[in-house]
């Protein structure tokens, strides 16, 4: 499809995006910057952006493969992405198949133990309250969604991602530990799969080492970020 690149119309943690001639598409740039706990930490990888996008292209055409709705459109260059105009919904919908991270440090759950099934949460999408954790009353009291069908639907889909990506990813040795999805709003007011899937907004674990294959190497100083992107990347592609 050809569009033309036009002003910049939001700046994030790791994506620009830029209007085009067409109000129904937009071009998502990925930037190489990462940041970690509300941005309070930086870092830039050179590659990075790339690798992302390359990432959440190969995802999100494996999730329309299965019959999940996505924003994506199609990959333009090394970091450019093509994706629908949507109007994000300010949830972001967090799935869980083994305990780490805030909620190991919430709950006291033991880091590294398998849940007994898939647990999705909600955070509020807002920087300057830190993304809290919110319960279905509180997204409906913030306006986030006009109904609770609408919080149902972003469960269902949250597991149906997580399915599809759990049977993928464990044929390639990587465990799925959990993962971010945002959802958005199109012209037609369908609900889809929204901003990017990738190693800074899932936790991978290699399934023999339990090496940490994602953000968390830059979150806890490992090293080796871009070749842990790298590597998702290989798996991915082994077809
Ligand atoms: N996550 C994300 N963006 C956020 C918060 C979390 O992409 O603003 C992802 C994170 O990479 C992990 C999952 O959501 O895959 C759960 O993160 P958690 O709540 O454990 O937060 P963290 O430990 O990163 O503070």
């Amino acid at each position: 499809m050809q569009v033309e690149q036009k002003e910049k119309l939001y700046e994030g943690k790791g994506k620009k995006l830029y209007k085009t001639n067409d109000e129904n598409f937009v071009l998502a740039e990925f930037k190489d910057d990462l940041t970690a706990f509300n941005a309070q930490k930086k870092g830039n990888e050179e590659g990075k952006g790339a690798l992302n996008c390359k990432i959440s292209s190969e995802i999100f055409k494996l999730l329309e493969k299965r019959g999940i709705k996505t924003h994506y459109v199609e990959t333009l260059a090394d970091n450019l992405m093509l994706c629908q105009f949507v109007e994000i919904i300010p949830i972001e919908v967090v799935v869980r198949n083994i305990a780490t991270g805030s909620l190991t440090k919430r709950l006291g759950i033991k880091e590294g133990e398998r849940l007994p099934f898939a647990l999705v949460e909600f955070y509020y999408k807002d920087d300057s309250l830190g993304d809290p954790l919110i319960n279905d009353e509180h997204a409906l009291i913030l306006g986030c969604v006009k109904s609770i069908e609408i919080l149902e639907h972003l469960r269902k889909i949250g597991r149906d991602v997580n399915e599809v990506l759990c049977e993928f990813f464990d044929r390639r040795n990587l465990m799925l530990v959990d993962f971010k999805l945002e959802f958005g709003l199109n012209q037609k007011n369908e609900i889809l799969v929204a901003d990017e899937i990738t190693p800074d907004s899932c936790r991978f674990w290699d399934k023999n080492s339990k090496e940490k294959l994602d953000k968390d190497r830059f979150r806890e100083d490992l090293g080796g970020v871009k070749m842990a992107y790298e590597e998702v990347l290989k798996r991915i592609l082994l077809g």
